[in-house]
């Protein structure tokens, strides 16, 4: 159904909720809420194969999110928003200060190895987050930002 559709000829409502959960798939939301009376608006969008919904949490609420063929629609491949260009480059900087020698604790909890004081060893909270980045439940791993 969804090659029969002309993103830009959408009503303005559907077109809308597409532009909003590609917004938000943009920023790491994979799952949005909308007031149930746009229900036929996100109907027809799900008839179309491009979102799927489910019911939402707070009351009179639906949670949609693109589907593949709404992904393929709504994403473009090329694009990355400005704030997952920083992340990108912040995340990129941490790898390059990262140390991969193992934590050394003394007697007072300080780590030898990184010069981290009191317990927490600031490398290794950077370790955590980039082994925790290159899951797939990150936000933006694997392109998710596009
Ligand atoms: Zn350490």
């Amino acid at each position: 159904m969804a090659d029969q559709i002309n993103i830009v000829n959408l009503p303005p409502t559907q077109y809308l909720v597409l532009e909003v959960l590609a917004a938000r798939t943009r920023t790491g939301e994979h799952l949005w809420t909308f007031p149930s009376n746009l229900g036929p608006a996100l109907r027809a969008l799900e008839d179309a194969s491009l979102i799927s919904t489910m019911n939402g949490i707070a009351p009179a609420s639906i949670r949609a999110r693109l589907t593949e063929t709404g992904r393929a629609y709504a994403l473009k491949s090329n694009y990355a928003p400005p704030v997952i260009e920083m992340l990108t480059k912040a995340l990129e900087l941490l790898h390059d200060f990262a140390d991969d020698d193992a934590c050394h604790f003394d007697h007072h909890g300080d780590c030898q190895s990184h010069g981290s004081i009191r317990g927490t060893c600031r490398n290794a909270l950077i370790k955590d987050l980039l082994d925790w980045h290159a899951t797939d439940t990150a936000p933006y791993a694997g392109g998710e930002g596009r």
